[in-house]
């Protein structure tokens, strides 16, 4: 049997950063995101940073489904029409062009994609929607959407659309997730429909209904798959996909 192969966005120090490389320009990516697809059944195959889109569509052509990862560096507000309006760390030029040219490749073509926190706020300012910079300074909210506890501990609920693919995959109207951002989704692009919320509004989960599998979510099924079935039906549904995809493609 072939098992589909899942590119993986990696995270990327190009020389400015003492915590991972220092000047040397160094790629970094936690294990847990090539653990989780390759115990739902996919190869992870983790991405070189190419630049310009037609060397992306060549790293595209290959790939059976997307995963772009989270990451604690955030994107660059010029690239959704906004300037940096509070302190936060900015992600990598080589790693926010990779990103956000394959999300937009993904989506035209088709290829199943699942974004990861930082990973599905690249999904949708890749076609054209915005980000809220900084939770805490401009949402009056009690939730606190980056706690002082592990990844593995849920955090907050989250309420599901009807009719959605997450609601598919989870099969409830509402379930417990782990949160570490400090950044949500804004707007949508008109092709994309928010999903989830937590309670006080913050969009937790984004789709593309004409899309076979375009699923960005804001928390991390990867620290949550091994204790909790729901989060690794996540990772199987986009393998299922990915299969799908490869069957359709030969
Ligand atoms: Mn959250």
């Amino acid at each position: 049997m072939v098992k589909p192969i899942i590119g993986i966005t990696p995270d990327f120090n190009p020389g400015n950063r003492e915590d991972m490389g220092g000047k040397e320009p160094t790629y970094f990516l936690r294990a847990r995101y090539l653990q989780a697809v390759q115990d739902a059944g996919g190869v992870p195959m983790v991405l070189p940073l190419v630049r310009g889109l037609t060397q992306q569509e060549f790293l595209l052509q290959r790939l059976d489904g997307l995963l772009v990862t989270g990451s604690g560096s955030d994107l660059a507000p010029e690239l959704y029409g906004e300037r940096q309006r509070y302190p936060f760390q900015r992600m990598s030029e080589e790693r926010a062009q990779l990103e956000l040219g394959l999300s937009k490749l993904a989506f035209r073509h088709a290829l199943p994609t699942l974004g990861i926190c930082g990973g599905m706020q690249s999904m949708n300012v890749a076609l054209g929607g915005t980000l809220i910079q900084d939770i805490p300074s401009q949402l009056a909210t009690k939730i606190q959407h980056r706690p002082k506890k592990s990844a593995t501990k849920t955090a907050h609920l989250i309420h599901i659309e009807p009719s959605s693919l997450l609601r598919r995959i989870a099969k409830r109207s509402s379930i417990a997730v782990n949160s570490s951002h400090h950044q949500s989704v804004k707007s949508v692009p008109s092709s994309f429909q928010a999903t989830a919320v937590a309670p006080d509004g913050v969009i937790e989960a984004i789709e593309a209904s004409t899309h076979p599998f375009w699923l960005g979510v804001q928390w991390h099924p990867e620290y949550l798959y091994r204790q909790d079935a729901i989060q690794k039906r996540i990772f199987f549904a986009l393998i299922k996909a990915a299969k799908q995809f490869a069957a359709r493609r030969t």
